[in-house]
């Protein structure tokens, strides 16, 4: 249920009525946005008249949530929401609101070199984060499965060393506290349903960036972002990288429209990974400009040095001068839509 409150109405008899609800058993959610305050009340609600809500003399107007999900609703929060990540630099990046999320980096740290090469690169063309993966959910358990906490340690002396924000998935709860000094913990698409794992980043104080499951509706998404935020963490950016389908000449069917529908259905930044979501190195740059031009919040890119020998997902990774040409072609699609590359 959504209570939005009278316009001039000050903080302190919005901290008083907000006692009040809670007193009722619920959870109170408020959004104080330019123009207007919204309470968001969640839990057992049976108990919460509406007809006596909105005849309070500091309501608007109430109106109920229909969808299961909540804290992840536009309903809750009118506003974009914007994920505001410390770089190691000393400066704040943002992802959301006017901001567009440059993530680039190869899918897996390999070795010292490769990582701060390409985080070096990936800096100068103008890219806000580094991603790097150490802990690899590969298909085959034959594959190379990423370095591990070595990987980890790798990721984080290039972050040192170019001064930007890190990326890297979590697939283990038991792994988190190596993920301390890791900026943005990414769960990866076939997570996106481990629920332990999200009520624990829920507990957590740090942006998760989570991936849409290959065979998950925009709702299942939005319930798994739910989860995180009913632990208190407010701080999902969602990201789309493509769903299974029948076509097989692209490693997976990139869905452009659960952009705006992301958007229109919750407040939460949504950035797009063109690389997963086609397989296909020369495509990338297509998409991802499509993903912008589609009003997403930003773009994650596989970045390698050398995509031929490439660990993993080679075929898909550009070259560090393709990134910064992209980057190119970025910044004029961000101008169009009057956003800013971060
Ligand atoms: C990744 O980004 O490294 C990855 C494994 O992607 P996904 O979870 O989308 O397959
Ligand atoms: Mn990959």
């Amino acid at each position: 249920m959504i209570v939005v409150v009278k316009a001039g109405t000050d903080g302190g008899e919005i901290r008083k009525f907000m006692a009040y609800l809670e007193g009722l058993g619920v959870s109170v959610h408020h959004s104080q946005g330019k123009y207007q305050s919204v309470l968001g009340l969640v839990g057992d609600t049976a108990e919460v008249s509406r007809e006596s809500l909105e005849a309070h003399h500091l309501v608007e107007k109430v109106i109920p949530v229909q969808e299961p999900y909540k804290r992840a609703n536009r309903l809750f929060h009118p506003e974009d929401t914007r994920v505001d990540i410390p770089g190691p630099d000393g400066r704040m990046r943002h992802i959301g609101g006017e901001f567009l999320g440059i993530i680039a980096g190869p899918c897996s740290v390999e070795n010292r070199d490769q990582i701060t090469a390409i985080a070096v690169e990936i800096k100068k063309a103008g890219a806000g984060f580094l991603r790097g993966g150490a802990f690899k959910p590969r298909s085959s358990p034959y594959s190379f499965q990423g370095l591990g906490c070595g990987g980890l340690e790798l990721l984080l002396e290039a972050k040192k060393a170019a001064g930007l924000p890190v990326v890297s998935e979590l697939m283990a709860i038991h792994h988190i506290e190596l993920f301390e000094d890791v900026d943005v913990i990414q769960v990866g698409a076939r997570n996106m349903q481990n629920f332990n794992l999200l009520r624990e980043l829920g507990r957590c104080r740090k942006p998760v960036l989570l991936k849409r499951g290959p065979a998950s509706t925009i709702s299942e998404l939005l319930m798994a972002a739910e989860y995180i935020m009913s632990g208190g963490n407010d701080t999902v950016i969602l990201c789309e990288r493509g769903i299974r389908s029948f076509e097989s000449s692209t490693r997976n069917t990139l869905d452009l429209s659960a952009i705006p529908m992301l958007k229109r259905k919750s407040h939460l930044p949504v950035i797009v990974d063109p690389s997963h979501a086609t397989g296909l190195s020369w495509m990338v740059g297509s998409m991802a400009k499509a993903a912008i031009a589609a009003g997403a919040d930003g773009i994650m890119v596989e970045v390698h040095n050398n995509p031929e020998e490439a660990l993993c997902d080679g075929e898909q990774a550009i070259t560090p001068d393709s990134f910064a040409a992209l980057m190119k072609d970025l910044e004029k699609y961000a101008r169009i839509e009057g956003r800013v590359l971060e």
